[in-house]
């Protein structure tokens, strides 16, 4: 099938490229993000291809329609950035790669926690400057620590095994579902607000959806133990920045690690080291010494992009051949349990 793929950097178009060869669709790799200044490029193609930050509303995908498309293959498992409801009027098909490798975020979170916590990106910046000394880089032993997931699906499961069985964390779970295995070893299920007040450490795993938009916000902070570390790798609007930003201020907030921020769309995958930039909210959280951010790249491994492509590609392949599709994403997934991953 003719696919334009937008939203591609050099490491997309290698994988694909590499992956497309089992395949052999007519891939046109895009540079700029999908929008509607940039959807003329996909004219005449039945099926496009794009990220995590390529926002298809009803205007885009009324253009998109007008000009033939008839397939939307996400690169990712969030779909959270696509009108389903306008796509479904539309006669557009939404797929997406609901799994590639939960471990690649799952072990970044891990990552963060620890190099924000044991200090490592100041220590590591301190030694390049030849400054041994240690004063300022106090971490926390991680063992006996009281860890909270929200949302225990293959990624925040991942999580909470690692911290349980690994460094021996008391470990507290929020969600819908409870997973037995989990349960197995000791994680704990319970109300947010139990985990929220017991909680050392607050990790969230949970989709984004209109229940869990701003989930982190001035109440549930104000509701937190004193000095929490809160680690986000899952979508930046389940944290309600401004208030957490108050929240670092008075110090009720010890600690942020955060792969995701809620307009990252701005930001994220450019270089803007000439720029300057415009939000004032991301500025300020880049300030303090206890908030840690990298811009969304916990899937970031050679497996994840391997993965990511080849279901990418089978399921256009699928769309092509009008198999069912296994990885179709339908609009009533927007009010489902469990939505958007
Ligand atoms: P998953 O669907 O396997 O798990 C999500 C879990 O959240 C499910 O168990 C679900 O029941 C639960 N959940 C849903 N609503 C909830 C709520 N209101 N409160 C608590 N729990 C709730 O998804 P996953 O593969 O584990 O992915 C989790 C998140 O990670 C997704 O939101 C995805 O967008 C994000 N993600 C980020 C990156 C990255 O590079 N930073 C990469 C992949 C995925």
């Amino acid at each position: 099938m003719r696919v334009a793929v937008f939203s591609t950097k050099p490491y997309d178009r290698q994988y694909l490229t590499e992956a497309n060869a089992a395949f052999g669709h007519d891939l046109v790799f895009f540079e700029p993000r999908l929008d509607l200044s940039t959807a003329p490029l996909a004219d005449g193609f039945p099926a496009v291809c794009v990220f995590v930050n390529d926002k298809l509303d009803r205007p885009l995908l009324t253009q998109l329609a007008a000009s033939g498309t008839r397939l939307v293959a996400l690169r990712c498992a969030g779909f959270n950035n696509v009108d389903l409801h306008a796509a479904a009027e539309l006669g557009i098909e939404v797929v997406r790669v609901p799994a590639y490798s939960p471990h690649a975020v799952a072990e970044f979170t891990v990552a963060l926690l620890l190099a924000l916590d044991r200090r490592i990106p100041r220590a590591w910046a301190r030694v390049r400057d030849n400054n041994f000394a240690l004063d300022g880089l106090i971490g926390n032993d991680l063992y006996g620590k009281t860890i909270g997931i929200v949302g225990t699906g293959r990624i925040g499961g991942l999580v909470a095994r690692c911290l349980r069985l690994g460094f021996g964390c008391r470990v507290l779970a929020f969600d819908q579902w409870q997973d037995p295995a989990l349960v197995e070893i000791g994680v704990e299920y319970g109300p947010l607000d139990e985990l929220l007040a017991a909680a050392d450490i607050v990790s969230l795993h949970c989709p984004l959806t209109p229940t869990t938009h701003h989930l982190v916000n001035a109440t549930t902070i104000a509701r937190a133990k004193p000095g929490f570390i809160l680690v986000n790798t899952s979508r930046g609007a389940l944290i309600n920045a401004e208030a957490l930003v108050d929240g670092l201020k008075s110090g009720k907030v010890g600690g942020v690690a955060l792969d995701v921020y809620e307009q990252e769309a701005d930001l994220f995958f450019e270089d803007l080291s000439n720029e300057i930039i415009q939000d004032d909210v991301f500025q300020r959280l880049l300030t303090f010494p206890n908030v840690l951010v990298t811009g969304h790249q916990a899937f970031l491994t050679a497996e994840a992009l391997a993965a990511i492509s080849e279901t990418t590609l089978r399921n256009i392949a699928a769309a092509e051949d009008g198999h069912v599709l296994e990885n179709v994403v339908m609009a009533e997934a927007v009010s489902a349990p469990r939505a958007s991953s």
